[in-house]
């Protein structure tokens, strides 16, 4: 208090014993009198923001849970949902999907045949099958 005259002091003593002004708890900063506040806007501000920031960090895992759980119990619902977005927008879905193979036909072709390779004993015998049926037709 060695910038504030002693004077001074005591006016602000004054003036805050008849709620005039109130001096912030954290930073000192003056401000007029409103009940119950006792921090500067400054100061409610950065603690508004740190309440927020808390709430959000406490409550991630929360909505994250609280989202599973909806879908969960919606499952049928959001999945009618999607088959109707897809119904709505097959035109565009197709030509993403073609889209995307057309940009990405190694990778697709590397797939396929990785597939073949993986699976050939089965392929072979849907062929075999697949022959001896029409075979006998
Ligand atoms: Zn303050």
């Amino acid at each position: 208090m060695d910038d504030i005259s002693e004077e001074t002091f005591e006016e602000i003593k004054r003036l805050i014993s008849l709620k005039k002004i109130t001096i912030c708890e954290t930073c000192d900063n003056i401000f007029s009198y409103v009940p119950q506040k006792k921090f500067c806007d400054d100061c409610m501000r950065e603690k508004k923001n740190a309440q927020k920031r808390k709430w959000r960090e406490e409550n991630r895992e929360k909505e994250a849970a609280r989202k599973r759980k909806y879908y969960e119990e919606n499952r049928e619902k959001e999945r009618a949902r999607k088959r109707k977005y897809y119904e709505e927008n097959r035109e565009k879905e197709l030509a993403r999907k073609r889209k995307y193979r057309e940009e990405n036909r190694e990778k697709e072709r590397a797939r396929h045949r990785k597939y073949c390779e993986e699976n050939r004993e089965e392929i072979n015998a849907r062929r075999r099958a697949r022959y001896h049926a029409n075979k006998e037709k």
